[in-house]
């Protein structure tokens, strides 16, 4: 489904409500998720990897960090999605939002030993250990709660992939995962103490993948190192397959099929008879929402520039100063006349708060709507208040209905802890 798509008069809906209205009712900015679209993504997901009998029973395990509101945990959890967390906030949000902890993975390179025995009291289903000192600090910290929680470790496989340096993870210098000697070594030292429980291996290597070729290199690494510790006579009975399936955010650009991905998944398990893990986070989360945004003026220079100053800004929406990402822009309803180059830009002083430069865009006049598309995913995940501008506000829409799942805080609300 197109959840953000222009109905009858050419104005944009999502799902069935008019964004004009929602910009009336709610004011802008605001982020506008489809509930729809979260159940079709992650649905096409789980379908296609339950097409494959070697990936039977696997766990998807929704990254949290890309799209944490409580509603859109919760529309997930109740499709029988789980968790991959990386903060205690983050397993306390995937809980209050209905998912299981057995369904909820602790992932992180530094995790606090409040935060190990938070998410050992909660009895996640495994904890993620990414260190020699973390798997040393979690022995202790289970020891003291007499505990054995079931870990997986984090290999750094060297290779790197993803869709910009700032999100490449499994690279060699990169400091997610330990190096496959050292895991090896860590598995043993893990498998001979009594306060915890290795079960199996894990790797991500990197976000926006738009090539399937290094996620083969890796899974295969994640394979020998099975193979290995097995004939060490080590169990491993898990192998988490990571995140960072790219998603389509310019038009015409087509990620690997998601037939594909389980395809090359299931060859990477094939007769290990292990149970497989999948972090998903942009490929659920991405397209189910919009960032939308009003004109507040259109500046025009001598030189023939154009500004088109937006009321969202880079503290609404990071990705395009953090990653030079690009997101798609169109007006919610599109005005007669020739196309023009826009520079897009919010009202924060930086120059980097520039969401696009020289963008072909319809006529747009102060006051016209407009959306980010494919903005479901670190969104409004990493916005904050940066110039005093209040946390944008989130509306979840399911067919006709809508609601508001954030709201905008007031100026009160923006200073209540500040003295
Ligand atoms: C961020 C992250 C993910 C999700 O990445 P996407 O690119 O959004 O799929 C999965 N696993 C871990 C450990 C992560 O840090």
């Amino acid at each position: 489904m197109d959840a953000f798509s222009a109905k009858d008069d050419g104005a944009l809906f999502a799902e069935g409500v008019s964004l004009e209205t929602l910009a009336d009712a709610v004011g802008t900015p605001v982020y506008v998720y489809s509930a729809g679209k979260l159940r079709e993504r992650y649905r096409a997901l789980a379908d296609s990897l339950a097409g494959q009998p070697a990936l039977a029973g696997a766990l998807v395990a929704f990254a949290v960090k890309s799209n944490p509101n409580l509603s859109v945990l919760g529309v997930l959890g109740q499709q029988g999605c789980g968790a991959d967390t990386v903060s205690e906030g983050e397993i306390r949000r995937a809980m209050t939002a209905g998912i299981p902890a057995d369904r909820i993975v602790f992932s992180g390179v530094g995790k606090t030993d409040a935060e190990l025995a938070f998410a050992i009291r909660s009895g996640v289903r495994q904890i993620n250990v990414e260190s020699a000192p973390e798997l040393e600090r979690l022995i202790a910290v289970a020891a003291t709660e007499g505990a054995s929680p079931a870990i997986v470790f984090r290999v750094n496989p060297a290779v790197g992939a993803g869709g910009h340096e700032k999100i490449t993870t499994g690279g060699e210098g990169d400091k997610f995962g330990a190096p496959v000697a050292e895991v090896m070594a860590l598995y043993a030292r893990a498998a001979a103490s009594p306060h915890v429980t290795p079960v199996g291996l894990a790797c991500h290597i990197g976000s926006q993948i738009t090539d399937l070729t290094p996620l083969k290199a890796a899974w295969a690494v994640l394979r020998a190192m099975t193979m290995e510790l097995r004939a060490q006579g080590l169990s491993v009975e898990r192998l988490d397959l990571g995140g960072g399936l790219g998603v389509p955010y310019r038009p015409g650009e087509t990620p690997p099929s998601l037939a594909d991905y389980a395809a090359l998944a299931a060859e990477a398990v094939e007769g290990l008879n292990v149970e497989a893990a999948f972090e998903p986070g942009r490929m659920i989360s991405a397209e189910a929402g919009v960032l939308l945004a009003s004109a507040i003026q259109v500046t025009e220079r001598p030189d023939g520039r154009r500004f088109l100053v937006l009321d969202a800004a880079m503290n609404d929406l990071m990705r395009p100063a953090l990653y030079d990402a690009f997101h798609a822009i169109e007006p919610v309803r599109w005005r007669d006349g020739s196309a023009r180059l826009y520079d897009v830009v919010g009202p924060v002083c930086e120059s980097g708060d520039t969401f696009a430069k020289g963008r072909d865009l319809p006529p747009i006049q102060a006051g016209d709507r407009v959306v980010f598309r494919t903005a479901g995913a670190y969104g409004a995940a990493m916005s904050n208040q940066y110039n005093s501008r209040p946390l944008v506000p989130e509306v979840l829409v399911d067919g006709d209905a809508w609601r508001v799942v954030r709201k905008r805080p007031t100026f009160d609300e923006m200073v209540a802890a500040e003295t």
